[in-house]
């Protein structure tokens, strides 16, 4: 076993030394969305940050895309450690505000690039609960640009801070230290002949950003501590994805009347979804979902068959007349856990974990990269908080309250689909009042402006769930009919562009 000794810091192999003088470190497992935005905020607070990575991150080509030919500069750029990438990844509310606060302008800079903005619901022909959405001026805008997109442009910015360095293609494969104190990690490089060689790297603080599949629990048992009590809810979702070329004019035509996108969001009596989104090359990524036994077909000559099982024929006509792009590819580990490190046990100091390796949803409400942005600002807050010792209890505890919200849309929702399995599927009193309520909401969405607007800015994590229960929208909840919606999909907008229905 040896000392890790060198670093790669902006691209060139260093000694470790170089890359700061001696002082606080604090070294991030997993370089992906949450582990980047963890490093942003702990450059204030060490002086050397270690962002440890498995994968080796893309080329960037001159115009600082990743080189490739149609489409593999976008949805189907994934790397080994997150495969997810091929899949849609929109960019809530509540991410963008997180990311431009971490990283100011980053928005900006993501809308420069090319990632399209999709105004809710004025661009999107949306079914939910058997109703088409009313196209009314937008209240809310996602980012439907590809992950790979997003994820480029955060690593440019991170790995520009001049205390920041990047170990590439080395797992982290254990913790060093007890139970009381983590005092670095143990690490493996990949690769011909490295497999066995072992190293440690000596750190003040460890954030574990390595995702779903992270295997924290197993180190921190192994020295001594506790693994974190784990809650599970899983529907069994799988998703199957593929690149397209729209040939029929239906999507991205006028901004002002024409639709960017087709949405059919699945419930517990309609469980099949689809989504197809425009990505920043000026493809499309079209998505079905569907739950346990009846899952979408990663075959390609299969794919669009499963259009069929949708509640109209619009998706299907889509499909039949587009052009494919790509093969299709599948996911299914989409299960919600959520890790209690907050929870009384052995915790040791010096130890966090964060985005999906503490909370991971079900993509379908498509939250992680948000709430691992908010989680961020989280860490940020409480590392500065002048009230308080941030102690590592204290400072998990409110990173996890960060993605309390998320959780509650996606656990709450999930306890309600078919067959879905799990320690936290239990549905209790409290549930099932909401749950009425909810129910109530969605009828209304479609059709009312004023209710439409609270529980959008509600599952874009931009607006507290209290926003369902302010007095408008009560009334309107629990008094007012749910007002008509289309018969047909609404191929044009609603109103005028900028202004909001209820809003005058
Ligand atoms: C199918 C699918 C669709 C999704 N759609 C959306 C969406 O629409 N909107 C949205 O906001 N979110 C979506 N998500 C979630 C989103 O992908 C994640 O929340 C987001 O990427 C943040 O994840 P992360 O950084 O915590 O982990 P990841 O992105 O999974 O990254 C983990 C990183 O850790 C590295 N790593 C793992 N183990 C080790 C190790 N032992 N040593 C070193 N490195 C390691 C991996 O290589 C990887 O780089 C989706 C997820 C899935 C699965």
């Amino acid at each position: 076993m040896q000392s890790v000794n060198s670093v790669r810091t902006n691209g060139r192999w260093v000694p470790a030394e170089v890359a700061g003088p001696a002082g606080r470190h604090a070294v991030v497992v997993g370089g992906s969305l949450a582990g980047l935005l963890a490093a942003q905020v702990l450059t204030g607070h060490a002086e050397r940050v270690t962002i440890v990575e498995r994968d080796r991150f893309p080329e960037e080509d001159e115009e600082g895309g990743e080189a490739g030919a149609v489409g593999e500069g976008t949805a189907s750029a994934s790397r080994p450690g997150v495969p997810q990438s091929r899949h849609p990844h929109v960019l809530l509310e509540g991410g963008q505000l997180a990311l431009d606060a971490l990283l100011p302008g980053f928005m900006a800079e993501l809308r420069a690039a090319g990632a399209p903005r999709v105004g809710m619901p004025a661009d999107m022909v949306q079914w939910q609960n058997g109703r088409w959405f009313r196209r009314v001026p937008a209240s809310t805008h996602i980012h439907t640009g590809s992950r790979a997109q997003i994820e480029r442009l955060i690593r440019r910015r991170v790995l520009a801070h001049p205390s920041v360095a990047l170990v590439e293609g080395t797992d982290t494969v254990g913790l060093l230290g007890d139970a009381a104190r983590v005092r670095g990690v143990l690490l493996r490089k990949r690769g011909d002949g490295a497999r066995d060689e072992q190293r440690e790297l000596a750190a003040d603080l460890v954030v574990d950003a390595s995702g779903r599949s992270t295997k924290a629990p197993r180190w921190l048992a192994a020295i001594g501590a506790d693994a974190p009590y784990e809650e599970i809810i899983d529907t069994g979702l799988a998703y199957a994805s593929r690149v397209y070329r729209d040939t029929t004019g239906t999507l991205g035509g006028e901004p002002s009347a024409g639709a960017l996108g087709l949405h059919v969001v699945p419930n517990p009596t309609q469980p099949y979804g689809f989504v197809v989104l425009p990505l920043e090359d000026g493809t499309h990524l079209a998505t079905f979902s569907g739950l346990r036994g009846d899952e979408p077909s990663t075959d390609d000559s299969e794919f669009e068959s499963y259009a069929k099982r949708l509640p109209h024929p619009v998706v299907h006509r889509w499909l039949r007349e587009a052009e494919p792009l790509s093969p299709v590819s599948g996911f299914r580990r989409t299960a919600n856990v959520r890790r209690r490190y907050d929870l009384p046990g052995r915790r040791p100091a010096g130890f966090l974990a964060t985005g999906d390796a503490l909370c991971t949803f079900n993509p379908i409400y498509g939250q992680g990269m948000a709430v691992a942005a908010m989680s961020a600002v989280a860490l940020r807050d409480a590392l500065a908080d002048p009230r308080r010792t941030p102690t590592t209890r204290r400072v998990q505890k409110a990173v996890l309250a960060a993605s309390r919200q998320a959780w509650d849309i996606s656990a709450g929702s999930d306890k309600k689909m078919p067959g879905a399995t799990g320690n936290a599927v239990a549905v209790r009193l409290a549930d099932r009042v909401a749950g009425w309520y909810l129910h109530r909401v969605q009828e209304r969405t479609p059709g009312d402006p004023v209710v439409g607007r609270a529980f959008r800015s509600v599952v874009s994590l931009n607006e507290p769930l209290g926003a369902l229960f302010a007095p408008a929208v009560a009334r309107a909840v629990l008094f007012g009919p749910a007002r008509e919606t289309p018969a047909e999909p609404p191929m044009t907008r609603e109103g005028r562009e900028g202004t909001e229905y209820g809003a005058s």
